[in-house]
């Protein structure tokens, strides 16, 4: 007789499978950041798939306008029609009114069946064309999607013809508005001249951040646009300014890096630290809290939690492991972390509540839903974390202030599940 054949969620060694899909599309990080842009018209390139449920999401997530796409189905792909549909997309994309930039999208099929750059043109009317490979299936996590619209944009279009802006810095993170704006009143006060918000609705600032002094990542996974600043022969700041050692240090190098006046730039990191703690030491955090997302931030939060006096014995991220990554792996790891997992599965996240037994868990709505069905409060990190403050001393207490509340929800939602288990 037959063997019945293995679920798939039923690896023959144990393993989590992670062929299922474990987050929305990928490429929805780069769709969000060119269809946010003012003057943005973007032509998507892909089949009809894939364009249905990628600007299903857009819209759901505020796109307010429209992504044009040629009609690719299989007999356009069979019939090498992926060129002529995209540039008579183009076409149309240049005759709305105000469009001054025309990102195209080229997404899984349209890269596999081939989209050679020379046949579109670079430029039409008052729009610059610019191709963005995104073949979705290699780049795994919409995070690191993001980073590759921003290099695709910057390399194009970033201004390396105008001298350099001295004390100017590029701060390069998809985060709450609230924070770029904070970040930017205390670097002012420390001496910068001005910051260029990125990724953001200006297209001026992309031109812009071609003459940048220094570039400031506030997420580990902007691989390739650190590393065009590198070609650039600019400077990048690492780290970010999270919670009370992270913030110190950040504001130093920062400092440092652009040569300002280092007596004020020790004075404001001093106060940053000093508020940041005295938060902490009045209200400290106590708990379990297992961090898992598919931001890329993870990490990031982790850190905060655990300078606050929680306990983080497990951190999952959608992004790979890689170098940038490591200072803040290599400092969870002295405070206590146990497991950090990247590329990471839904089950391996649903394991980890087997094993840590957390007080809090922070994750994916369906993460979230297993840890409510077993009475653990949980945070949709999406929607509840992100859309906050989270930099300095001020984010961090409006972030922290929110978790405490979290904490103390233990007994409701115990309640909640044997109300439901009756
Ligand atoms: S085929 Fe590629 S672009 Fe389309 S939905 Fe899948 S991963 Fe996304």
């Amino acid at each position: 007789m037959q063997e019945p054949i293995a679920l798939v969620n039923e690896q023959p060694q144990g393993q989590p499978c992670k062929l299922h899909p474990q987050s929305m599309c990928p490429a929805f990080g780069a769709l969000r950041i060119l269809t946010r842009i003012e003057g943005s018209h973007p032509v998507m390139a892909t089949d009809m798939g894939c364009l249905y449920g990628l600007t299903f999401i857009t819209h759901f997530y505020g796109a307010s306008k429209s992504i044009l796409a040629p009609t690719l189905g299989t007999a356009e792909l069979m019939s090498g029609e992926v060129v002529e549909g995209t540039r008579a997309a183009i076409d149309v994309a240049a005759k709305e009114p105000g469009c001054r930039l025309i990102p195209v999208i080229s997404l899984c099929v349209a890269e596999t069946a081939g989209m050679p750059e020379e046949l579109l043109p670079r430029r039409i009317g008052d729009a610059e064309v610019v191709l963005v490979r995104v073949p979705a299936y290699a780049i795994h996590s919409h995070p690191e999607a993001k980073d590759v619209a921003m290099e695709a944009l910057l390399r194009r279009m970033g201004d390396r013809e105008t001298a350099t802006e001295k004390r100017t810095v590029a701060i390069m993170g998809d985060v709450f508005p609230g924070d770029q704006l904070a970040i930017d009143a205390v670097l002012r006060r420390m001496g910068v001249q001005a910051t260029i918000a990125l990724p953001g609705r200006s297209i001026d600032d992309i031109h812009r951040a071609g003459r940048a002094a220094a570039l400031a990542p506030l997420h580990p996974f902007y691989k390739g646009t650190i590393k065009l600043f590198r070609e650039w022969h600019l400077p990048v700041i690492g780290g970010a300014p999270v919670g009370i050692s992270g913030t110190y240090a950040w504001l130093k190098a920062l400092g440092a890096t652009l040569e300002l006046d280092a007596t004020v730039v020790n004075q404001i990191a001093e106060e940053e630290r000093e508020r940041a703690q005295s938060m902490v030491d009045a209200k400290p955090l106590s708990g379990r809290i297992l961090v898992t997302g598919y931001e890329g931030s993870e990490l990031a939060y982790a850190r905060l939690l655990i300078e606050a006096g929680a306990e983080v014995p497990y951190v999952s991220t959608s992004i790979g492991q890689d170098p940038l990554v490591l200072p803040d792996e290599m400092w969870l790891r002295s405070h206590g972390t146990k497991e950090i997992v990247y590329r990471k599965a839904l089950e391996e996240d649903v394991s980890a509540l087997e094993r840590y037994a957390p007080d809090l868990v922070l994750g994916t709505t369906s993460f979230c839903s297993e840890a409510k069905a077993r009475g653990i409060p949980a945070v949709y990190f999406t929607n509840q974390l992100a859309s906050r403050p989270f930099f300095l001393s001020g984010g961090m207490v409006a972030t922290l202030e929110f978790i405490q509340g979290m904490l103390g929800r233990g007994k409701q939602y115990q309640w909640m599940q044997e109300f439901f288990a009756e």
